[in-house]
């Protein structure tokens, strides 16, 4: 613990964590070293954690990096986090992401973004440690904890691992309690962790995971062993290679990334079969939907009067105006824009419905695509880390990096990211692995043999 506060302090330039807690993490570092002495210690006994600053932390700020939540100090912890603490983690402080986790980048928080410890061979560029758990994933990269929280709405996990170079897991909707986390679209968000291997991600993962009867979409289902999982290896699973997700203009990097996956399962034993999802193309705009719908009624409850910062007016309807014109940053206002639209009478069954019944389909092409197979193959996202600015002026190339990631969100399924090779500037690339429902098991033992 202490070393990891030593290089927090000296790593400030990256901008990862917008909170440290020194003090707090040298109590609880020595509580779990009590507790060891006298052979007790739980499943992350003394394990530094960062937190990514979406999780409601009891008497730590907690803002999801947005304006709006001012000085917000929540006197709650959030289920996840819990989860750790009682097992012996151990907290380092908040880290950085975008603004209600809205972004691919990181480019949205109010701290401004972290950046990625990565460079390009022969540029020194800064680049984005993608987003939305931007942080998160730069603090595990540059060795600032040992593991990270996440969240996970349509890749935010999974893409700033694939940036990195470490490894994220989404898991199944419902296996971890969205209680006590900032909500951002509540039908796709999941917690998971960003950790620097497949086992230390199957060793968080099982920590964070619980039935909460305080998130009433949280499962109560058996959890796997899931670290045993990981050293497995794949011999005789049917490893299914969507042709959907090999697209027009895929970059040659990236194409040859997953044949290499490919190459390595077959190798090890899995059979590789074709499989189609014939829907793929329509869930980036359903996702884009549906995700701000959820979100323009989340947000709702940011009205200056119950949480963080307050803009006064000469009446209430100026005070809600002002306090949310100022509070909120410019992608998110995008954001509660559309979701209005979609959602309000007139448009909201070109919109908001068409979008859903566009989500049972994918749903489907996936059920039926794991007829024939046990786990989907495709690369996690189209490019390696890019720099700043390079999307963030346009919303659309922005959004359109989140096209591998979005669909198991939408079918609720999990997905790993896990690091599978450099591109040819000496940047990380991610290969994703997707699950059935409930079958995690199978994304740590496809992972666990890409490493
Ligand atoms: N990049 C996606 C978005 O901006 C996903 C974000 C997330 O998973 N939190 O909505």
């Amino acid at each position: 613990t202490q070393d990891f506060i030593q290089t927090i302090e000296a790593s400030r330039v990256l901008n990862a964590y917008v909170v440290e807690t020194p003090e707090k993490a040298l109590e609880m570092a020595e509580q779990a070293d009590a507790r060891l002495a006298k052979g007790e210690g739980g499943k992350l006994e003394g394990a530094p954690i960062g937190v990514k600053d979406l999780y409601c932390t009891k008497g730590v700020r907690t803002t999801a990096c947005s304006n709006i939540l001012g000085e917000f100090t929540p006197t709650y912890e959030s289920t996840v986090t819990q989860n750790l603490w009682n097992e012996g983690a151990v907290m380092l402080g908040k880290l950085n992401m975008d603004e209600f986790a809205m972004g691919s980048s990181n480019e949205t928080s109010r701290f401004g973004p972290p950046i990625n410890p990565w460079r390009r061979q022969g540029d020194n560029a800064g680049l984005t440690p993608g987003g939305s758990s931007g942080g998160s994933a730069a603090a595990v990269s540059g060795d600032l904890c040992l593991a990270a929280t996440a969240s996970d709405t349509g890749g935010s996990i999974r893409q700033p691992a694939a940036f990195t170079g470490t490894v994220g897991i989404k898991p199944t909707y419902g296996r971890a309690s969205r209680w006590g986390m900032v909500a951002f679209a509540s039908s796709l968000d999941q917690a998971g962790p960003i950790a620097k291997t497949v086992e230390d991600s199957a060793i968080l993962l099982d920590v964070m995971c619980s039935h909460d009867p305080k998130d009433s979409t949280s499962l109560q289902v058996e959890q796997p062993d899931w670290r045993a999982e990981v050293s497995k290896g794949v011999k005789g699973m049917r490893i299914g290679i969507p042709k959907e997700y090999r697209m027009d203009g895929m970059s040659e990097e990236i194409d040859a990334l997953w044949n290499k996956g490919i190459e390595w399962l077959k190798a090890a034993g899995a059979e590789i079969v074709d499989i189609s999802l014939p829907h793929t193309k329509y869930a980036l705009p359903a996702y884009y939907i549906v995700a701000p719908a959820e979100a323009s009624s989340n947000l709702a409850r940011y009205d200056g009067m119950r949480y963080g910062a307050r803009v006064d007016g000469d009446n209430l309807t100026a005070t809600y105006e002002a306090t949310r014109a100022g509070g909120f940053g410019r992608e998110v206002q995008r954001r509660l824009m559309i979701g209005t639209y979609v959602l309000s009478s007139g448009y909201y069954d070109a919109y908001y419905l068409r979008a859903q019944k566009v989500r049972t389909k994918i749903l489907h092409d996936f059920v039926d695509a794991f007829e024939t197979c046990d786990a989907i193959l495709t690369p996690t996202c189209p490019s390696a880390a890019f720099a700043f600015g390079e999307k963030s002026g346009d919303p659309v190339e922005m959004y359109l990096n989140d096209v591998f990631t979005v669909t198991t969100n939408l079918a609720g399924l999990p997905g790993i990211s896990v690091p599978a090779g450099l591109s040819s500037d000496g940047l990380p690339l991610g290969l994703q692995v997707i699950g059935k429902a409930l079958d995690e098991s199978a994304c740590f033992r496809v992972g666990g043999e890409l490493e």
